[in-house]
């Protein structure tokens, strides 16, 4: 029994080194590569209520490691949040989003905006910036905003909101129904489309009440004139389900994992060839 105590502490002593050890990783080499284009853009496609044709791509952001692999954002957007990394990570993102837009020209492109990215004093600047250098119309343009960008500073989030929407940018307010506060941000800031989160529909069929909850975001999000997105779509059931709602427009799995911008392409290409 005491080996076995031994064996377990060791066990997690292994563990603990193993996250200390990635996240000096991160620290060392994230910054490297973002300045050396050393980081990558996957795109999930956001389909019609039909689930037949695709109407927009969400940028979702991808670390290549030499040593390490594909790493996704959880591991490391926090980190750039904490060193200061994420401004110029979110100006990377949204530029290479912008460009890679030029080649979907009927398609909306989703970039996801931290907090404090979208809370730094130039950030209306900069994308405006951005979306000029790339020449793209910015009504194609989509910010995935979450309920953190009005933290400490409301009246400033509003206004930056409106600059946006006055630039005819769009602005999405994600992981719906997470927060706190969800309903009183629909009455006060210019949101043009909610996306319920991922986590009411991975219960949705065990147990009643998120579907009840799923439900009511859909008419709530309707009777709002908003657009209402699903993410996390899986299964066929829950397509059906979000389809007979009034769901606007879905995300999942279940219709494609985020991939590559050539990937799109392709997929693009073969709608047109039906
Ligand atoms: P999110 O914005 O809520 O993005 C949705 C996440 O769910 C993505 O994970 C996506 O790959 C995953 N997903 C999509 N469909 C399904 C599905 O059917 N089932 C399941 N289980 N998962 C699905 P990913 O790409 O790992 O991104 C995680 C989070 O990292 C994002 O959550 C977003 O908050 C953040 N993130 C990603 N890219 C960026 C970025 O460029 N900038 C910032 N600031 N954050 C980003
Ligand atoms: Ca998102
Ligand atoms: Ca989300
Ligand atoms: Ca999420």
């Amino acid at each position: 029994a005491k080996n076995e105590g031994r064996n377990r502490y060791s066990f997690f002593e292994r563990q603990m080194d193993e996250a200390l050890r990635l996240r000096k990783i991160v620290e060392d080499d994230l910054r490297n590569a973002i300045a050396n284009d050393g980081l990558t853009l996957h795109y999930q496609p956001q389909m019609s209520a039909d689930g037949e044709t695709i109407v927009g791509v969400e940028a979702l952001v991808r670390w290549p490691h030499p040593r390490q692999g594909l790493i996704t954002p959880n591991r490391f957007i926090s980190v750039a949040e904490e060193r200061g990394l994420i401004i110029p990570l979110g100006e990377w993102v949204l530029r290479r989003a912008c460009e890679d837009a030029k080649r979907w020209p009927n398609l909306r492109v989703a970039v996801n905006v931290s907090a404090i990215q979208f809370r730094h004093r130039d950030f209306v600047r900069s994308v405006m910036r951005i979306v000029t250098e790339s020449g793209i119309d910015p009504t194609r343009l989509e910010l995935e905003l979450t309920e953190g960008v009005v933290v400490d500073d409301a009246d400033a989030a509003e206004e930056a909101m409106m600059e946006l929407r006055a630039l005819g940018i769009r602005l999405a307010l994600d992981d719906f129904g997470t927060g706190y506060s969800s309903l009183i941000y629909l009455r006060r800031f210019a949101i043009d489309k909610i996306k319920i989160d991922r986590s009411f529909l991975e219960s949705m069929e065990t147990t009643g009440e998120s579907a009840i909850l799923v439900h009511s975001i859909v008419h709530l999000g309707r009777a709002l004139g908003l657009t209402v997105t699903a993410e996390g779509v899986e299964t066929r059931e829950q397509h059906q389900f979000l389809q007979a709602l009034g769901c606007h427009e879905l995300q999942g799995y279940l219709f494609s994992k985020p991939v590559p911008a050539e990937e799109i392409d392709r997929m693009l290409a073969m709608a047109s060839d039906e």
